[in-house]
Order: C-alpha cells, then structure tokens, then sequence
C-alpha cells in the first residue's frame, strides 16, 4: 500500500473523491490545495456546505432549490403565471434563467424517466406538476427536459397526461445537440430553443 498523507488529510481526500467527477487525483489535489490555502477559506468553505443541508430545502410549488418555503421564482408577481416551464433539475431551471429568455414560472422534476435503472413517474414530481395545473389558467407548458432518449420520452409522458387535461404542451426547439445536456449549452444557443419552442401537445 502506497503512502497517502497523514489519517486528517486521508480523510479528506476519501470525502472529496465522493464527488462526482472527482477522482482520487483530483480530491488529492483539492486537498493540498486546502491545506496551502489562506485565511479563514476553509472554515467558509465548510460553514457553506454546512448551510446546504442545514438552510437549502425544495421549493414546495415547483420544487426548485429554495432557502424559505417557496422559492424567489415563485413569489415573483411579476412572472407569467400562464407559463410553466417543465425542467429534470434545479441546475437545468438555472440554465434557462441565465439565458433571459424566459419570465414564466418553472416546475422541477428531478430526474427524467428511466425505466431500465428503475426510474418511473412516481419516482418524478409528474403527479404534482399535474396537481399544480389543475384549474389554474396554465396558457402553455414548456417540456424544457433534455434532448436525449430519457429526456424525450419524459416529455412525451408528460405532455400527453397534459393533454388529457387540455392543456398545451411546447417542447424546445433543437438547439441542443441531440444526447447533450441544458446546463451545458451555452447562453445564445438556450436562449434560441426556448424562443422557437413548438406546440408539443400529445393526444
Ligand atoms: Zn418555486
């Protein structure tokens, strides 16, 4: 076995690598990185990832991240309440404000239909999307979830449970490459799928 620091240093290189994306090299180095650094930085680190758990919780209305009950999108009065855009994760809900495109409200899934790993609808907030529309003057549901296998089939199952309550469902337009991922495109390219969204609807 080859030598890996001292048990404290040890510890925190395991804790990191459990990231994901984070490989044992890369945890090794994030810690030497740590143990150089100045100042209070890695108590504020620590402090931070402590109010994740502690403070973070979800949205109850959309299910996005939120610090009180319901998050700063869903307060807002000035969003169009006849618009919700339907995204897999609180990261994709971020991506499509950043391209400023959008002023309507959102709903997070939390994942995207996944049947051979055992990911139904029950295991997404499908039920309370349709919950959330029924009798509310819903104009339009964007299905803003990835353009892979996954993300499409999503949308389709949800668009067709909309249109069984008669509501509209768009779906973005394909700016985003087939198989990649919303967090990922970059502002111009989102910006252009939500402006040239099509009517989705599935009877
Ligand atoms: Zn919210």
């Amino acid at each position: 076995m080859s030598y890996r620091g001292p048990q404290a240093f040890r510890r925190a290189v395991t804790e990191l690598a459990r990231l994901p994306g984070i490989g044992e090299k890369s945890a090794q180095r994030l810690a030497l990185f740590l143990v150089r650094s100045e100042g209070k930085y890695v108590q504020e680190l620590a402090e931070a990832l402590a109010d994740l758990t502690r403070k973070i919780t979800l949205c109850r209305t959309c299910f996005g991240l939120a610090d009180t009950e319901e998050c700063g999108i869903c307060r807002d009065p000035a969003r169009d309440d006849g618009l919700i855009c339907v995204v897999e994760e609180p990261s994709d809900l971020m991506a499509v404000e950043q391209s400023g495109q959008y002023r309507g409200r959102y709903h997070v899934l939390h994942g995207s239909l996944a049947p051979l790993d055992g990911v139904g609808p029950e295991h997404l907030k499908v039920r309370e999307l349709l919950e959330r529309v029924k009798g509310r003057p819903v104009r339009e549901v964007v299905l803003a979830t990835n353009p892979d296998v996954e993300g499409e089939a999503t949308a389709l199952y949800v668009a067709k449970l909309l249109g069984e309550q008669g509501i509209r469902s768009s779906r973005i337009a394909m700016g985003i490459p087939m198989g990649g991922h919303l967090e990922y495109a970059d502002q111009v390219t989102l910006a252009r799928a939500i402006a040239e969204r099509r009517e989705f609807t599935v009877r």
